[in-house]
């Protein structure tokens, strides 16, 4: 084959017949641990955090392809190089490619759309590698097309300070796939301190459970404290707005039903409610950033906001977009998450507000409980599903049935999170010359059903079951295949992306 004046010897993929790509050994050598012993992806006089990673870049080229340009799918050819997009073309001719072509990519008239920045997960690791660890929890989000992440801080041990987060960071930098965020605590031991943590790295602030039990509520007069410092630092408080009070004295009320339903009752639309409009009253000037929203109500209160007030956002998951109390039935114990799935009137609010631009994110909670761990009575199982390795999948095949735009898609699963976490400048941006090449190329005539057990997650288990799902047959992180019908890089390609406080 002819390509820009040189000749290639072509040969086809192992795994599957799809990607033709022209082999070259893909030295990589990894030094992210000496980094960060020294702290040094500040320190190995590099000024550019993409070149430090230890892994070689290389050229690549996908051709034939379609993309969305400026409102449109148009027929497309992409050359990266040194890990972003050099050059976007109609006509291969027309790339300016002089060097060595390292890889070629056939798109065969694929979509390709930039991959998934998910600001919601929960990847466990450390004292809880039973339920996800790093590689797993990165290898289900490459295989669902995400490739940056941002894990929240409620983990064993939590990042309250220096120790827990460094502590994170080797954990995460040794085992992810995936580029990472990670974000830092703020609840009552670490109140008045948090400038640490922030200028160490972290994304930002939260979750911070307004409720969820005695272990990991931010209590009393500490949200008004915590929302007033994170401010200080022009910080963003990521918000889990539940309110303690109306879930504990339901939960008196009905501890002896044991019908999963109940987990709904006891967790009412108005607890969402009340804790909103609590957060809003006591982060007046704070940057917020609504978790998980899940109700009706709880739309139009952040919608009302929004025209008043600068600095706020809120996001959505699939499964509460998708599931609803009528799910119980089906899904038990493993239904259960918080906030809990709603009556199926509140799914039309969500798709309504994501739509008309009122919810700006679409986020997973990823947070993997065991098998066994589900298998008790509704009061006593652990909350949470996973959901890094389905929600592309899940959104695609739902704009497929024209529920969303493959434009309010990128906006919500890319651009939004990247604009709001800051992450645009560590080159998270639109698929356009001088942005990150992070990119996921589907088939979209290939829906799967969704198989907890042939998901990569730990959990081996999805709410989801059963249902389709559109997955991408290849993901590329900063240029280089990360997932190919199976991990493609080895443990420790994610890069860690600081918070603006560090930078
Ligand atoms: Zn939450």
């Amino acid at each position: 084959m002819n390509l820009g004046g040189k000749s290639y010897e072509l040969s086809t993929s192992m795994r599957n017949n799809q990607s033709v790509i022209l082999k070259k050994p893909q030295p990589a050598t990894i030094n992210i641990m000496v980094q960060i012993r020294m702290h040094g992806w500040k320190k190995n006089g590099c000024s550019d955090w993409r070149c430090i990673d230890g892994f070689e870049m290389t050229d690549t080229l996908i051709r034939n392809i379609r993309l969305f340009i400026r409102g449109k799918l148009r027929e497309a050819n992409i050359l990266i190089k040194s890990g972003q997009i050099e050059k976007i073309s109609k006509v291969v001719s027309k790339i300016p490619y002089t060097g060595s072509l390292d890889r070629l990519v056939e798109g065969r008239g694929d979509l390709v759309l930039p991959s998934g920045i998910d600001v919601h997960v929960h990847f466990r690791g450390m004292g809880e590698r039973m339920k996800e660890d790093w590689y797993t929890g990165s290898c289900a989000a490459a295989a669902g097309g995400i490739t940056t992440v941002v894990d929240h801080p409620n983990t064993d041990p939590p990042v309250l300070g220096r120790r827990g987060f460094n502590r994170k960071l080797v954990d995460a930098s040794s085992m992810s796939i995936i580029d990472f965020g990670l974000n830092g605590c703020a609840r009552g031991e670490n109140i008045g301190r948090l400038s640490e943590l922030w200028r160490i790295g972290v994304t930002s602030f939260g979750e911070i459970f307004m409720a969820d039990g005695r272990r990991l509520a931010v209590k009393g007069d500490d949200l008004g404290k915590a929302l007033s410092e994170i401010n200080g630092l022009g910080a963003i408080a990521c918000l889990h707005a539940e309110d303690d009070e109306t879930n504990q004295k339901l939960k008196r009320k009905y501890e002896k039903n044991r019908d999963p339903h109940i987990h709904s009752i006891i967790r009412p639309p108005e607890s969402e409610e009340i804790a909103i409009k609590q957060a809003l009253l006591m982060g007046k000037k704070t940057k917020l950033h609504f978790c998980h929203i899940s109700t009706k109500n709880a739309v139009n209160l952040i919608k009302k906001e929004k025209n008043i007030r600068e600095g706020l956002t809120c996001e959505v998951t699939p499964h509460h977009l998708l599931l609803s109390t009528s799910e119980y039935q089906r899904l038990g114990t493993y239904g259960k998450m918080n906030p809990p799935l709603r009556d199926p009137e509140h799914k039309s609010a969500l798709w309504n507000a994501l739509n008309e631009k009122n919810i700006d994110i679409i986020a997973s909670d990823h947070a993997p409980h065991t098998i066994e761990e589900k298998e008790t009575n509704i009061h006593d199982a652990p909350p949470g599903v996973p959901g890094v390795e389905t929600l592309i999948p899940l959104m695609l095949t739902a704009a497929k049935q024209g529920k969303i735009s493959i434009g309010r898609l990128i906006e919500t699963t890319r651009l939004n999170p990247a604009k709001r976490f800051k992450l645009e400048p560590h080159g998270k941006g639109n698929l356009e010359a001088g942005s990150d090449a992070d990119l996921i190329i589907i088939d979209t005539q290939n829906p799967k059903t969704i198989r907890g057990e042939e998901l990569y997650s730990k959990a081996t288990w999805t709410p989801f079951e059963g249902m389709k799902g559109i997955f991408p047959r290849i993901t590329m992180l900063r240029g280089k295949i990360i997932w190919d019908d199976g991990p493609a890089v080895k443990k420790g390609y994610g890069n860690f992306l600081p918070g603006a406080g560090a930078i």
